[in-house]
């Protein structure tokens, strides 16, 4: 049984109370490994580093700070295969996807931000001839960056890169569920020789790390991503304590199919859109919304293609469709697509949960699923399942069209298929949500925002936008005479 331990002081360390957390295999369901349940003792150690080494950490000029970075980054390409398999492991989805999605974005992003930073200048404006203003973008400090389980290392790293690069010392904590590769990484920046305290991670759930951390004093900022409720109780608990808050949070993101698109390469996207990582990515389209002339066209394929995904052990070179990440989130899934059922949808494919044979027996396996003749102000249709569970429903206009996409809580993603230029821009005009693809779907420049509107978060991520949030301005205005 492996026994991860937390990464302080540029040591690993085990929790001061002793207390772990067993960590399952989804695609076994056995227990593989076991977790620090970190407390309030071992988050006052990592605030210590964190506060001593900030300000030397700061110190360095930025094409230092860069070249230690990129050593983290080119280190974990080298270990690229053993991170893959323990993401695909730790989390359920198949080996092919961490190795290309996760691990290589990892390193991608580490490096885009320490080259960023050598980038980001500040702003001088004169006031004729009396005095010059020029602003100071200095480093929050210590920094709280919390992560989900179902990009880990991808969206760990996404948080703590902008905000090392900017100068802060970290405090990260990885989702109590998926915690192999942040553990892997702690050993990782040992070798590249990131100075000790300046990244702290600390493992455990909610209320046992969770809840410190975001209310620590001297913890002056909080990168979240995960649920909506989450996002909500941090800021309840941190209100009143005037931190910054990066909040991404959940998603029930519509995908919009008109009659003129390009009808394969539009069928196999929105196939990926929905089902990619067993349909666990926040920007996932869950909703799918298709041009009534094409429907039923557009189904038989969808619904061919569906089928076609090869459900399977995670580390299977040619899965395709892996485990979810844990049984009580299987649960949930099954429940939503019972309830699908009740509120008197027609399942098209799938709906059930998969028995594997061999080591995978006793995995968390539950069949794409493609649901039709739902209402959209129906639960399953308002609700965030995170799972690999879609809804289709015909449409007769534009306007109807982004009338459904914007009918519920939630504005993270979408996705537009069409070949009108002016339908194109149009309809992103009058989406709500942050993000709109058009004829594509998870394509990302690391340059641009991300972020949801509504209940789907407050803040951008993303290039410029999270070194910003990541840094204080101090305007300097000095008078000539
Ligand atoms: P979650 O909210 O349960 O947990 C996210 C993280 O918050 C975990 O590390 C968890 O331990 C921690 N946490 C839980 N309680 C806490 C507390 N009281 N204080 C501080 N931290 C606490 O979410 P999840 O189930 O891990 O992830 C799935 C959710 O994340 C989905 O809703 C999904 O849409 C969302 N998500 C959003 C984005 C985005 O960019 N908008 C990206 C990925 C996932």
């Amino acid at each position: 049984m492996q026994l991860i331990k937390n990464y302080i002081a540029g040591e690993l360390k085990e929790p001061a109370k002793k207390k772990y957390l067993d960590n399952v295999e989804p695609a076994t369901g056995q227990v593989y490994s076991q977790i620090p349940n970190s407390t309030a003792e071992d988050l006052e150690l990592a605030v210590e580093a964190a506060e001593k080494v900030q300000p030397s950490w700061a110190g360095l000029s930025l094409e230092k700070r860069a070249e230690i970075l990129m050593k983290v980054a080119d280190a974990i390409d080298d270990h690229s295969n053993e991170l893959a398999k323990a993401e695909a492991i730790d989390n359920g989805k198949p080996f092919s996807l961490a190795k290309a999605v996760d691990i290589y974005r990892a390193s991608a992003n580490i490096r885009f931000f320490a080259q960023a930073i050598t980038q980001f200048s500040s702003e001088s404006h004169a006031m004729g001839d009396e005095a010059i203003n020029y602003t100071l973008r200095d480093p929050v400090g210590v920094v709280g960056c919390i992560s989900p389980w179902n990009l880990p290392l991808y969206l760990f790293t996404w948080k703590i890169a902008p905000a090392l690069a900017a100068g802060n010392a970290v405090i990260a904590k990885p989702s109590e569920v998926t915690p192999m590769t942040a553990f892997l990484l702690s050993k990782i920046c040992i070798e590249a020789g990131l100075p000790a305290g300046v990244l702290n991670i600390l493992h455990g759930d909610g209320p046992s790390i969770g809840d410190p951390l975001t209310t620590h004093p001297k913890i002056k900022a909080i990168s979240f991503t995960g649920g909506t409720s989450t996002g909500a109780h941090i800021s309840k608990v941190t209100a009143g304590m005037f931190k910054k808050l990066s909040l991404e949070l959940g998603g029930k993101n519509p995908t919009l199919v008109f009659a003129d698109c390009d009808f394969e390469d539009t069928v196999s996207n929105v196939v990926r859109a929905a089902f990619s990582n067993q349909g666990q990515i926040c920007l996932c389209g869950s909703r799918i919304y298709i041009e009534r002339p094409i429907y039923e066209k557009f189904k038989q394929a969808f619904i061919q293609k569906v089928q076609a995904l090869k459900v399977g052990d995670p580390l299977q070179e040619d899965t395709q469709h892996g485990a979810l990440v844990s049984k009580p989130h299987m649960e949930k899934v099954l429940s939503y697509i019972e309830l699908a059922q009740e509120e008197g949808g027609n399942i098209l494919t799938g709906g059930k949960q998969v028995t594997l044979e061999g080591r995978c027996e006793k995995g968390y396996f539950v069949e794409p699923t493609v649901i039709e003749g739902l209402d959209n102000d129906c639960r399953t249709n308002q609700e965030e399942i995170f799972g690999p569970v879609c809804t289709i429903m015909p449409f007769d206009t534009d306007e109807e069209a982004v009338t459904l996409a914007n009918g519920t809580q939630y504005g993270l993603a979408s996705s537009i298929w069409t070949n009108d230029l002016k339908r194109a821009h149009r309809v992103a005009k009058q989406i709500e949500a942050g993000i709109v693809w058009v004829n594509c779907w998870l394509l990302r420049d690391l340059r641009t925002p991300f972020g949801g509107v509504k209940n789907s978060g407050v803040g951008r991520e993303g290039g410029l936008e999270a070194l910003r949030f990541f840094t204080e301005t101090k305007n300097v205005c000095i008078k000539y005479s």
